[in-house]
């Protein structure tokens, strides 16, 4: 499995620094984001070092979507959302910041949930 040194996401896979992590297996992990936009901001990842979608492969792709609607779900359950926004970030142009490819799960709460997040530029 791809591991980066001084790559932030890959020392939580690797337990190097704590994290608030609420689903894991062998090829993914979910935890909430460390700056939640709003209530349940979570971050899925695949474990392997890929830097962005120019860089993922089908496969791993295909495994983080099918852990995703189970993590959706979850917050669900936990937070009784309105919905969810699923966002990410793919180079510095689009905001990204950490280059470990992600999925940002916000859920959504109706327009006083106070989401705001640089990317929507307000
Ligand atoms: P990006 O802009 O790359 O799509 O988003 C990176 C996200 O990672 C941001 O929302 C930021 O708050 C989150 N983040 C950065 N460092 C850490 C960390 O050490 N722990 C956690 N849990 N989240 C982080």
């Amino acid at each position: 499995m791809s591991h980066q040194e001084d790559c932030i996401f890959c020392k939580i896979v690797n337990k190097e620094i704590p994290a608030a992590i609420i689903y894991e297996d062998e090829e993914t992990m979910a935890f909430v984001d460390i700056a939640q936009v709003t209530k349940g901001h979570t971050l899925l990842i695949p474990k392997s070092h890929e830097e962005n979608i120019f860089e993922l492969k089908a496969s791993t792709a295909a495994t983080l979507f099918q852990v995703a609607p189970k993590v959706a779900n979850a917050l669900k359950a936990a937070f009784s959302p309105l919905g969810m926004n699923l966002v990410n970030n793919n180079g510095k142009a689009a905001s990204q910041e950490v280059f470990h490819y992600h999925l940002h799960l916000i859920p959504r709460y109706g327009e006083e949930d106070g989401f705001k997040y640089h990317w929507t530029n307000n």
